[in-house]
């Protein structure tokens, strides 16, 4: 592993971590992201630099304002340390090169919607489209070929069928975040659907077998599962394939 280049993303990789924690918290709620300052929300009490750096911030605070003391929530430390992360994965994954910007766009994008989606079972239109067009388009640019838009809406009619036939489980934001998928996986993302619907389910079957029908109100959001899904396919999805494929000779 390239330790130095590790250790240069991870600073640029925290900054936009801090920055996701904005778009979550502000773009459900149509609020502009750039003004005003971060500030509590609690008492309102804007934050001053040193107490709005990524991960060291929480830590020194020990999770409180520093005005009035009420509860930081644990989403911004995790969404900081879990973009820095995958910043740094794409660049040792990619090497520094086009595609490894995409692919940090794409996990950036994934990280924002697995909180909205965690904190308000909602996937906003304003960030899956846009995110979907730009993948499509720079993975168009950097590898022609069909195969983005196919597997976009290919991922996407693949979660819409089941829609119908059982509305309870899943949400169009869920069809739509498949778009997103396959535009940036290809292929990959049948790796990718597979792992989000094995990883979905088995808890919802979990909380059936325990609540009964009642667990349809303990809905659990599918998008995160559909994230991770995403972002193992990105990094090993060609391991697990050959290793597939290889299984049936
Ligand atoms: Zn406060």
């Amino acid at each position: 592993m390239n330790v130095a280049l590790a250790a240069v993303l991870a600073a640029p990789g925290l900054a936009v971590g801090s920055f996701l924690n904005v778009v979550v918290a502000r773009l459900p709620l149509r609020r502009p992201l750039s003004k005003p300052r971060s500030a509590c929300m609690s008492c309102g009490t804007e934050l001053r630099w040193y107490d709005n750096l990524p991960l060291v911030s929480y830590a020194i605070l020990r999770g409180r304002c520093r005005a009035c003391g009420a509860g930081i929530p644990l989403r911004y430390p995790i969404v900081e340390a879990v973009t820095a992360v995958l910043v740094v994965a794409c660049g040792l994954r990619f090497g520094l090169t086009a595609d490894a910007l995409v692919a940090a766009f794409f996990c950036a994008v994934l990280v924002v919607i697995s909180a909205i989606d965690l904190e308000r079972r909602i996937i906003p239109n304003r960030i899956v489209l846009p995110a979907t067009a730009i993948v499509l388009v720079a993975q168009t640019l950097l590898h022609p070929g069909v195969e983005w838009l196919l597997a976009a809406l290919a991922a996407a009619l693949f979660l819409f069928l089941p829609l119908l036939v059982y509305p309870a489980g899943m949400g169009m934001g869920d069809v739509k975040l498949a778009l997103l998928l396959g535009a940036m996986l290809g292929r990959d993302v049948a790796i990718a659907l597979m792992l989000g619907l094995i990883a979905g389910t088995a808890p919802a079957i979990v909380l059936f077998i325990r609540h009964g029908s009642a667990a349809r109100k303990k809905a659990i959001p599918f998008g995160p599962f559909l994230a991770v899904g995403g972002v193992t396919a990105l990094f090993v999805g060609e391991a697990i394939l050959d290793w597939y494929l290889g299984l049936r000779g």
